[in-house]
């Protein structure tokens, strides 16, 4: 298996909903976003698949999350806006446009800070 990874990110506010502490109310992010996608096969360039390709569909997706208040978005009027969430919003989003048989999404992990981490990813 390869697999490549890109870096991306997003600015977007949320509110968590039922949370009981500081991040219930309204506050933003500058939310980090890490790409993995594997691939058994390499094209006949020696890629994975193009580092560009895969930073511009994920940059389609991010760019309807960015600079939006995240609760406002339908996909979220239900489920709380937490990065495990967004991280599987984006997953989904992508596979839809990547998976082809041989390169597959892997993992995607939204940092909302430094330190502070989730990621999702499908399978064992
Ligand atoms: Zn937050």
């Amino acid at each position: 298996m390869y697999e490549v990874m890109i870096k991306s990110g997003f600015s977007a506010a949320h509110s968590l909903r039922e949370y009981g502490g500081k991040c219930e109310g309204l506050h933003g992010h500058n939310f980090r976003v890490d790409v993995h996608a594997r691939a058994k096969k390499l094209d006949g360039t020696g890629m994975a698949i193009d580092f560009r390709i895969l930073k511009e569909k994920t940059q389609i997706i991010l760019n309807q999350l960015d600079h939006t208040y995240l609760n406002d978005s339908p996909y979220f009027s239900e489920i709380n806006p937490s990065s495990e969430n967004i991280a599987v919003y984006i997953f989904k989003n992508l596979e839809k446009e990547t998976n082809d048989g041989n390169v597959v999404i892997s993992r995607v992990a939204v940092w909302e800070s430094e330190s502070s981490c989730a990621s999702y990813y499908e399978g064992e």
